[in-house]
């Protein structure tokens, strides 16, 4: 059976590139059926932190990759690390390294001024232990072939050879006794039964010191896929500019969680020239064939298309709901606050067909439904307040008492009044509805007035009218 894993560092936030490394392993595994284990590589205590590791986990949870069995912490493991070192020891495929800090600085100098890679040069490969210095603390290391090549059959990358000469002896097990990312990757990926690691092609070159490893334990090598990078919009390494940020980050943007799959998807693996996929379509499709050896560049404005695709596709209340989970974030700034009150979720999903056609972001879409939760007087925009001038203000005063008196109040019947009024006082129909619309939503352009005005309700459309009129 297929098994896959993420394997993310808790030292920041989950990234967009390492979603989109969770995405490719979680459609692969759904794809053949298989798993998809997620293992949390805090080996490294200084820089690990929980703040990060449950940005992860929310991360994933939010964009829907959800993990199969228990989290795996690879720190939990160090002692079956050791005991792996110490088995590697035993079998004469690793060896106790004595050397210096200061050799191995006069290593790394060397290889400096020549301007190669640091290559330990394999002093203790062969020396007697009797020989070791008293009072230094070893570390062990692999006694990688010498001669020979190094061979990953990479599902992305092809066929990728490193001569051994190149490679050097990597530590295993530090003189703290605590393993190195090298071993414990190997371990963890063997002990877990994962059958094919997909990540970045970052790790590539890991891949072949990975690979000996394996070799030395006598264990199958997984397969392996290491994929580009993602670029910025310009070609060059994905920064915060480009959008490097984490995916807690998209949610309170405004994206929805189907789009910015769908998005990632996209990012480095097509399917044909289809663009969007719903998740069942992607599963289906997935495969490491079609994902492309060159990095696949980010690009803000086709997310925003998606996401307004994804928007306007969605249920009036399933997007009430997904405003709901960033009014923590954003609606501070805008006097929104949770829980939304029940009459404001029934105005919001009913003017949902009408604010969903324009909005790009749930942001966008929080703000141009203002006029539903602006509290009294409201604050207007700069071209409503220009607009709003004398003439206009007391254009409001006088439909003010037409309004009041409707028999009923419906789109239909504030159209018939206003155009009536219009026509009486010798105005074209804008000339009213203008000035309607920025008193009774601040902004100059709205839903349709007389939907506005049909969700306000009739007391709220007269209090902000008499507000603004004189
Ligand atoms: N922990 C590594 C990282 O976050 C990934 C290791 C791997 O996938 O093998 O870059």
């Amino acid at each position: 059976a297929v098994v896959t894993r993420f394997a993310p560092s808790p030292t920041g936030y989950l990234h967009i590139g390492g979603a989109r490394t969770a995405l490719f392993n979680w459609l692969y595994a759904r794809h053949f059926g298989g798993r998809m284990l997620l293992r949390i590589e805090d080996t490294d205590r200084e820089r690990s932190t929980q703040g990060a590791i449950d940005a992860i986990l929310d991360g994933m949870r939010w964009l829907g990759l959800e993990w199969d069995g228990e989290v795996i912490y690879q720190f939990a493991r160090a002692a079956r690390h050791r005991e792996v070192a110490e088995s590697l020891l035993a079998t004469g495929h690793a060896y106790h390294c004595y050397a210096t800090p200061e050799e191995l600085a006069a290593m790394r100098d060397s290889a400096r001024a020549e301007g190669r890679p640091m290559r330990y040069d394999g002093r203790w490969r062969d020396r007697d232990p009797a020989e070791a210095p008293s009072g230094v603390k070893p570390v062990i290391r692999l006694r990688a072939p010498a001669e020979g090549e190094t061979v990953v059959e990479d599902g992305v990358q092809g066929r990728v050879t490193w001569q051994n000469r190149d490679l050097d002896d990597l530590v295993l097990l530090r003189s703290d006794g605590n393993p190195t990312y090298m071993l414990a990757v190997v371990v963890d990926d063997h002990d877990m039964g994962v059958t094919q690691i997909i990540r970045g092609d970052d790790h590539l070159t890991n891949a072949a010191r990975q690979s000996q490893i394996y070799q030395a334990l006598g264990w199958a090598v997984p397969a392996m896929a290491h994929i580009p990078l993602i670029h910025g919009s310009d070609g060059a390494k994905l920064s915060k500019r480009h959008g490097a940020l984490g995916v807690d980050a998209y949610r309170d943007l405004g994206y929805l969680p189907a789009a910015l799959r769908n998005y990632l998807v996209r990012l480095g693996w097509s399917h044909g020239d289809q663009e969007v996929f719903s998740t069942d379509e992607m599963v289906a499709a997935f495969d490491l064939k079609s994902i492309g050896r060159s990095p696949a560049r980010f690009d803000f404005a086709k997310l925003e298309n998606l996401n307004g695709l994804y928007i306007r596709n969605s249920g009036d209340a399933a997007l009430v709901d997904a405003i709901e989970t960033i009014v923590p974030a954003i609606g501070p700034d805008r006097g929104l606050a949770l829980p939304i009150a029940t009459d404001l979720r029934a105005k919001l999903i009913a003017a949902m067909p009408g604010l969903k056609e324009r909005a790009k972001t749930l942001v966008e879409l929080v703000d141009s439904a203002y006029y539903l939760y602006a509290a009294r007087p409201l604050a207007l925009d700069e071209k409503a307040r220009s607009l709003l001038g004398d003439e206009a203000r007391t254009r409001l005063g006088a439909i003010v008492p037409v309004l009041d008196t409707l028999p009923e109040w419906s789109a239909a019947a504030t159209e018939a009044a206003v155009r009536q009024f219009a026509e009486g006082a010798g105005l074209k129909l804008g000339q009213v509805a203008q000035p309607l619309r920025a008193a009774l939503t601040g902004r100059t352009t709205s839903p349709p007035l007389f939907d506005v005005m049909d969700v306000l309700g009739r007391d709220e459309c007269l209090a902000r009218l008499r507000d603004q009129a004189q």
